[in-house]
C-alpha cells in the first residue's frame, strides 16, 4: 500500500484539497489525528474499512500498520491537521517508509495560519511593512532551539505567527512588547474555520487579559506584527507593484495615453 500523508485543512471540511479528498475516498485504511482533524471528513471514506484515531496511538503502533499492510494493494490515508509540513510529525513517518521501502506521498493542506489570515481578511506580506512571515512556537515538551528564541525571531519585526503557544500568551506579550512596541496590533484566532471560530484583537499590552477573559487555552494561533495595523487602519501600507498602473510586468504592459 501507499501511505498518503494528507493535510485535512484547518477544520472546515471544505478546505481539504480535491486530491486529499479523492485519496480518502479510495482509501483502504484511514489513520487520522483525532485531536484536530474534523471527523466530518471521515464520512467520505468507505464504511467498511478500518479507521484508526492516531491520538491514542504511539509512533510504533502507527508504523506497524504501515508495515503490516505493505504487500497489499491500495492506500493508507494518514490524515493530519492543517498542512502536514507544519508541526505535523511526518518526518519520522516518511523516514520509516523510506527505510522500509514503503511507498508514500504527501498531499498538502491548508494550514491553520492561512485560515486565520483569511478569517481576519489579512495579507501577511504588506509592501513597505513586512515581506516575511515567521512561523514558530514557544518551547513546550518540544524545545525551541536557543538560536530561535522569541527575542531573536522578533528582532526582524516581521509578521510572527505562533502555534502551540496560547497558554503562554502573557509571557509572549511581555517578551515582544519592548521589541515590537506595546501598541503593536495582534490577533488571536481560535479554531479558525470551525463554526465556533473566535477572533480576538488587541495589542501586545492588553492581549493576555483579553485571551484570559475569553477563556481560550488551546487550538489558537497568536499573530503579531505591524501588518495587523490593517485591521484598524486601511491603506497604511504601500500598494502592491503587481497592480500598480505605473508598473509593467510579464503579463501586463503599462498603457500610457499619448
Ligand atoms: N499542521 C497544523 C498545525 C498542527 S500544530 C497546521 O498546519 O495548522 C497544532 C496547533 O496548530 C494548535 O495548537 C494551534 O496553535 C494551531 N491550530 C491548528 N488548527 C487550528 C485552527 N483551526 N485555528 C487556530 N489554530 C489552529
Amino acid at each position: 500500500m501507499i501511505v498518503a500523508f494528507i493535510g485535512a485543512g484547518p477544520g472546515d471540511p471544505e478546505l481539504i484539497t480535491i486530491k486529499g479528498l479523492n485519496s480518502i475516498k479510495k482509501a483502504d485504511i484511514v489513520i487520522y489525528a483525532g485531536s484536530l482533524v474534523n471527523p466530518e471528513i471521515l464520512q467520505y471514506a468507505s464504511s467498511d474499512i478500518p479507521v484508526y484515531n492516531s491520538a491514542g496511538m504511539d509512533y510504533k503502533e502507527v508504523c506497524r500498520i504501515y508495515a503490516e499492510n505493505r504487500e497489499k494493494e491500495g492506500i493508507i490515508a494518514r490524515i493530519h491537521t492543517g498542512d502536514p509540513s507544519v508541526y505535523g510529525a511526518i518526518q519520522e513517518q516518511i523516514d520509516f517508509c523510506r527505510k522500509e521501502n514503503i511507498p508514500w506521498e504527501v498531499i498538502p493542506g491548508v494550514s491553520s495560519f492561512q485560515a486565520a489570515a483569511a478569517a481576519l481578511g489579512q495579507e501577511l506580506t504588506l509592501p513597505g511593512v513586512s515581506q516575511t512571515v515567521v512561523l514558530s512556537r514557544i518551547s513546550g515538551r518540544t524545545a525551541v532551539p536557543e538560536k530561535e528564541s522569541l527575542e531573536k525571531l522578533a528582532g526582524t519585526r516581521s509578521s510572527l505567527i505562533l502555534f502551540l503557544s496560547i497558554s503562554q500568551i502573557e509571557k509572549i506579550c511581555t517578551v515582544l512588547s519592548p521589541i515590537y512596541g506595546k501598541n503593536t496590533v495582534c490577533a488571536v484566532v481560535y479554531r479558525a474555520s470551525w463554526p465556533d471560530e473566535q477572533i480576538i484583537m488587541g495589542t501586545l499590552e492588553d492581549m493576555a487579559v483579553r485571551v484570559e477573559e475569553a477563556g481560550i487555552t488551546k487550538q489558537a494561533l497568536i499573530m503579531i506584527g505591524e501588518v495587523f495595523r490593517a485591521q484598524k487602519e486601511p491603506f497604511f501600507y504601500e500598494f502592491s507593484k503587481l497592480y500598480d498602473p505605473e508598473f509593467s510586468h510579464g503579463w501586463r504592459k503599462v498603457s500610457r495615453k499619448s
